[in-house]
């Protein structure tokens, strides 16, 4: 896995990347405008232009945008649908003109419509963005939800709803946030528990669908329902958990991002979790190799 995290925007955009570097990562996520707001000022083409340049130096980044939280695709009020799609179809052309890999967003709540209503509305909701930017080539994606409130696609069942209803898998694709599935239910922390969860993203959305992941520790236990991140190795997962996920080769060229806790000592949290989630890679549980056995040495004679 490109292990990196979700960096802030309000140095710039260049500096976002060299905050990213700075702290080893190797993939970033940023908000293209402050996300609680419908619009923000427009990207600048020169702007997005330094970013692309950054980001693409050797050795070049993932990187993500993440959607704003006032759009709701799935919601069953006129008004706030039709203002949720102008919303991101802005947020789609904003992450095109920075060229990131992916925009990745929340699928959309009902609201008391039922699922049913509100998963059609939010493939129609997409549908009309895809076909409002015929060339786009940032990949959007949908990420899973912990399942809060009337909150949709917190199973993989219902992201493939959504998925197989658009129809475009050249264009779309999945994030999987870690406090989100253990929060849905999902229990990944052993070998056995990852591979029957390994065995469902194979089956129900198929492996080259999950373009992402958010690395988050969760602090509410399993199937809690509660979007509550926590850093890695303090929360319910904690340090071991994230190990079959982490050290999975298939994942290798996917980005995970943190998005875990941050306190007033800049990025010093992620660089912990970051260093946490590497000692994993670096101490695989295979018992270390012991030194070779001294054989007798065969006379040549
Ligand atoms: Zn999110
Ligand atoms: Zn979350």
């Amino acid at each position: 896995m490109r292990l990196g995290a979700h960096i802030g925007t309000s140095g710039g955009l260049v500096e976002a990347v060299r905050q990213g570097r700075a702290i080893g990562a190797e993939a970033i996520q940023i908000f293209s405008k402050s996300p609680q707001m419908w619009a923000g000022p427009p990207v600048a083409p020169e702007a997005a232009a330094a970013f692309q340049e950054a980001v693409r130096a050797a050795p070049p980044l993932a990187t993500a945008v993440h959607h704003g939280y006032l759009i709701n695709l799935g919601s069953p009020k006129a008004f706030m649908l039709r203002r949720s799609r102008t919303a991101f179809l802005d947020e789609i052309r904003r992450a095109e003109l920075l060229g990131v890999d992916g925009l990745i967003f929340h699928p959309g709540a009902h609201l008391g419509s039922g699922p049913e209503a509100g998963l059609r509305t939010i493939a129609e909701s997409l549908r009309g963005a895809l076909e409002a930017v015929p060339e786009g080539r940032v990949r959007l994606l949908l990420e899973n939800a912990a399942g809060q409130g009337t909150a949709l696609c917190s199973t993989l069942e219902e992201l493939h709803s959504v998925l197989a209803a658009v129809d475009a898998p050249d264009r779309v694709g999945v994030t999987l946030d870690t406090c989100h599935l253990f929060a849905g239910g999902t229990d990944f922390r052993t070998e056995a528990g990852y591979g029957a969860f390994c065995d469902r993203v194979e089956t129900i959305l198929g492996r080259s669908t999950v373009r992402a992941f958010h690395l988050n520790d969760a602090k509410a236990g399993l199937g809690s329902h509660l979007d509550r991140h926590e850093n890695i190795g303090k929360g319910e997962i904690g340090l071991p958990g994230f190990a079959p996920l982490v050290r999975d080769p298939r994942w290798t060229d996917v980005p995970g991002y943190l998005e875990t806790p941050l306190d007033d000592d800049g990025y010093d949290r992620y660089v912990e979790d970051l260093a946490a989630l590497r000692s994993l890679l670096a101490a695989p549980e295979e018992a270390p190799a012991r030194p070779a056995r001294r054989r007798p040495v065969p006379s040549k004679k």
